[in-house]
């Protein structure tokens, strides 16, 4: 079980799931973000925010959506289709409160050469 939030907390989460894995990505924005993700299934998610403060960013080929707080602008979540066609999430450890990231294996992905 993780919790998480944006900084204001008007994105908050829980997540039914105790990732081992996660990624540090090298593209263009995951980079600009500093985010280390955690990918698990949406039905994992229970998310507490108003629709209303939810932004959303999609570039390039527009398979993830990035989801941000529009007040204080942190990345909490991202969006997406994985490889196996199912919807995921991917959490951003780095807004998850009293997670420690000394229990995730975390791998550097060459999302830049994708
Ligand atoms: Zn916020």
């Amino acid at each position: 079980m993780i919790k998480g939030s944006c900084h204001c907390g008007a994105i908050k989460y829980t997540l039914d799931d105790s990732p081992t894995q996660a990624i540090r990505c090298n593209c263009t924005i995951c980079r600009r973000k500093a985010c280390i993700l955690a990918f698990s299934s949406p039905d994992r998610l229970a998310l507490d925010a108003d629709a209303s403060v939810i932004a959303e960013y999609t570039f390039g080929e527009e398979n993830i959506r990035h989801q941000f707080c529009a007040k204080c602008g942190c990345s909490p979540l991202g969006r997406g289709i994985g490889p196996d066609g199912n919807e995921m999430v991917g959490i951003n450890l780095n807004c998850t409160e009293g997670f420690d990231l000394s229990t995730v294996s975390i791998e550097d992905f060459d999302g830049a050469s994708l």
